[in-house]
């Protein structure tokens, strides 16, 4: 009866190592066990230990805790989709995380079967809708009124099918349609973030925008995107055109979190309009943090990787330029530019914020909002957390937001001993990008750039980054 008590205190005052101690002491009595039982595997739930509550949830076979057993079942799914390392099966188990989301999709009237042997032939329309039927259901995209997916040239279609489901399926990779001549006008796949804001700041005027809009409820909000695109549509008369889509489903049904299948699955939408608006060049807010530099932290030469040349290539074969304006360019030059616009108050990274306002708490308001002046709380839990860890995420441009706000020294050891440089040149252009913007766009690319930043000056410090003495591949 003591252990019973004690175990009941030890949890309720969160104490679940010491609860779990006393609950496995008692967990063999017959009247005991249920209770015992609960606390062990609530303990284990609490400190998310969710290897331990399904290993135990497994042997017992209590029904009563199937709740545990397939929430830890669905939060091992999701940990494993970010890449991180599970120690125990999976196999045999299904993550039902996604199935009420799946489920709620909208269905065309009439259903089609996979067609794996003609990838093509799986896009078709129904009014503005483009149905794409993929191996384990349905996604779509609302196109504008006269939209016509007969008019869409064939390697447009292959292009969105191979950047949907390639990661899974190897046979979408197959080039069978014939080369589309190249459009005659520029676009960007426009998120309304910091990085894509500076990229549309550097292209042409008549640049055409595509927002992707998430056509189902989740925690990312388009409120802050709708008013920087209210703006941007109505007073600076650009063309933007926001398609509500649901395509970043596809990865729920591989055990990935809702997001796009490959990073440039994000112009999916762009590409399907490229008939239909004559598009010749699609760009991306892609920063110096993903192209010379790896993961953020290591340099490499962006201009050779298998990724840049294999994509280069592919889009070129849909008529399309793959066109890179801010390749050159960090985060922190990002924030430069958009700075020097008036769209700056309709600009905020925070997900989780209120309003126009950011949380103060998270990552992002951390080395996103701070160097801008905004409030954050350098305590928070998660900013602490992603301080501690090592390698440091979005590793350079976070030494440089510690080094702008004048934090090096309230920063992690670790981290200080990666801030022994001067951090200055990291808002200015790596220069040798110039020549991956495709020459239709260079020379106007360049002139805006250059009005907003400076340059690197060689030899370039960019390309002595390796915060952690990695070896790339
Ligand atoms: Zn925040």
């Amino acid at each position: 009866m003591i252990r019973r008590t004690l175990m009941r205190r030890a949890y309720n005052a969160g104490n679940y190592s010491r609860a779990r101690h006393h609950a496995l002491k008692i967990v063999h009595i017959p009247g005991e066990q249920r209770l015992a039982r609960s606390v062990i595997i609530r303990s284990h739930w609490n400190q998310q230990e969710y290897e331990e509550v399904v290993l135990l949830l497994q042997k017992w076979k209590d029904s009563d805790m199937r709740f545990y057993l397939q929430k830890s079942i669905d939060e091992l799914f999701s940990q494993k989709g970010k890449g991180q390392k599970i120690n125990i099966s999976l196999e045999g188990f299904q993550s039902e995380r996604y199935s009420g989301l799946q489920g709620s999709q909208p269905v065309p009237n009439f259903e089609r079967q996979w067609n794996g042997q003609n990838v093509i032939g799986n896009f078709f329309q129904e009014n503005q809708r483009i149905w794409f039927r993929f191996p384990q259901s349905h996604c779509y995209w609302d196109m504008p009124e006269d939209f016509k997916l007969e008019h869409v040239h064939t390697s447009l279609l292959e292009l969105v099918a191979e950047l949907l489901l390639s990661p899974w399926y190897k046979e979408t990779k197959h080039q069978l349609q014939p080369q589309r001549k190249k459009g005659l006008n520029p676009s960007l796949s426009f998120s309304g973030g910091t990085d894509s804001t500076a990229a549309s700041l550097l292209l042409p005027d008549d640049t055409f925008h595509g927002y992707h809009e998430r056509s189902f409820e989740s925690q990312l909000k388009h409120d802050n995107a709708k008013k920087l695109i209210n703006h941007m549509a109505n007073v600076q008369d650009k063309q933007i055109f926001s398609i509500p889509s649901n395509h970043e489903i596809i990865r729920t049904y591989h055990d990935k979190n809702i997001g796009f299948s490959t990073d440039l699955a994000c112009a999916s939408h762009l590409i399907l309009l490229a008939d239909h608006f004559d598009i010749g060049a699609i760009a991306f807010g892609m920063p110096l943090d993903n192209t010379w530099l790896w993961k953020g932290r290591v340099f490499r030469q962006f201009e050779n990787t298998d990724y840049f040349q294999y994509w280069r290539k592919r889009f070129s074969h849909a008529g399309l330029d793959l066109l890179l304006p801010i390749a050159g360019i960090s985060e922190a030059g990002a924030m430069k530019i958009c700075q020097q616009s008036e769209l700056m108050p309709f600009l905020n990274s925070c997900m989780r914020g209120e309003a126009d306002e950011g949380c103060g708490e998270c990552w992002k308001c951390f080395h996103k909002n701070g160097p801008l002046g905004r409030p954050y709380n350098f305590k928070s839990n998660e900013i602490q957390m992603f301080l501690n860890r090592k390698p440091i995420p979005t590793a350079m441009h976070a030494l440089w937001a510690i080094d702008t706000m004048g934090l090096k020294n309230q920063a992690p050891l670790a981290v200080q001993e990666l801030m022994l440089n001067d951090f200055s040149w990291w808002e200015k252009v790596y220069p040798p990008s110039k020549e991956i913007i495709p020459s239709q766009w260079r020379e106007h690319v360049w002139e805006r750039i250059s009005t907003y930043l400076e340059m690197m000056e060689a030899p370039y410090p960019l390309e002595l980054v390796n915060l952690y003495n990695e070896r790339l591949e």
